[in-house]
């Protein structure tokens, strides 16, 4: 047999970046992309960096621009993109109109406020599972609020139940009516939901492997549930553990020190931000300093399943960048 031809069926890894320009990166969010990027290239896969600018407050371009030089800085590189959400509405469209032909779809009406003020239990994703209020609308009510406000548009998940393998957390299993009952695809402003994008994103650019934080590990059930009714294939998972402040609370962009604008203009190489970030996954010693590429070598996703759902950084831990 020819060994080249045997060759190229091995199944390339493709990782991605999919990045929200809401603002500049910061600790928690490189620390993501950093290990997203490394487990796509330790298997030697392809990486595919993807702008999700699908929100009226993700537009702006020089916000976006100034993100991907941040992961260019870091030392992070893509063989696809940027590719950006906001150009491919008529993509969204199509998968759209594909659930909402298959009679899986209905317009609510609901509010933020109703939604929250209800007494619903809260699903995986710490918001109110939905109750199915306006699947039970007649006709003629539909109508009759059509004509006051615009809907949005959720899609019936009925028995939904989806198993997966999380590289970092084991199997998964979500009951979707459970977790989160029947969800938006469209919202009322006519923008598609991140569940719907992302789940047709990553399918439609033959992403394999999605690596990202677990604050989005209640997202999954959703995005594999959109793929499975596509007929699209479902990537594999793993949800690394979050940076967090001693107190609990998620590392955000508030923490201004720690945004990767301060830190650059604090002096901080890219070598010592890889260190830094690659010793709290427990990959390195503490005071490493060595590039994305260099770093490659030490992925492990042990590692990373060895940190818990958490991992602190602490005043100690933020001097020592
Ligand atoms: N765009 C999302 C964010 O920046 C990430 C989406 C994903 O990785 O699936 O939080």
């Amino acid at each position: 047999m020819d060994p080249t031809a045997v060759e190229r069926e091995v199944p390339t890894t493709v990782g991605r970046l999919a990045p929200s320009p809401s603002g500049r990166m910061h600790a928690g969010n490189a620390f993501a992309s950093l290990m997203a990027w490394l487990a796509a290239r330790s298997v030697g896969g392809r990486m595919v960096l993807r702008i999700e600018d699908l929100d009226e407050r993700c537009r702006d371009r020089s916000v976006a621009e100034a993100l991907i030089d941040d992961l260019a800085w870091m030392g992070l590189d893509w063989d696809e993109g940027p590719c950006w959400q906001s150009e491919r509405a008529d993509v969204y469209a199509e998968a759209f109109s594909q659930l909402e032909e298959a009679g899986l779809t209905y317009p609510c009406f609901c509010s933020r406020a109703s939604l929250h003020a209800a007494e619903a239990p809260h699903g995986s994703d710490g918001t109110p599972v939905y109750q199915g209020t306006c699947r039970r609308l007649s006709a003629a009510e539909v109508e009759e609020r059509r004509a006051v406000r615009e809907p949005a548009v959720r899609l019936i998940v009925g028995g939904a139940e989806i198993v997966f393998d999380d590289a970092v957390l084991g199997r998964q299993h979500e009951l979707l009516a459970r977790d989160c009952g029947d969800f938006v695809v469209r919202r009322a402003d006519g923008v598609y939901a991140y569940q719907l994008a992302c789940a047709v994103d990553d399918a439609l650019m033959g992403v394999t492997q999605v690596v990202r934080g677990n604050d989005l590990l209640g997202s999954t059930g959703r995005q594999i549930y959109v793929q499975q009714l596509l007929g699209l294939a479902n990537p594999g998972y793993g949800h690394v553990p979050l940076l967090v402040a001693p107190d609990g609370r998620r590392l955000a962009k508030r923490d201004g020190d720690l945004a990767l604008g301060a830190l650059r203009r604090r002096g901080v190489s890219p070598e010592r931000l890889a260190g830094w970030l690659g010793t709290l996954a427990g990959f390195v010693d503490p005071g490493a300093e060595l590039s994305a590429t260099e770093l490659v070598a030490h992925f492990s996703w042990d590692a990373l399943r060895a940190c818990g759902n958490n991992i602190v950084v602490d005043a100690e831990a933020v001097s020592a960048v």
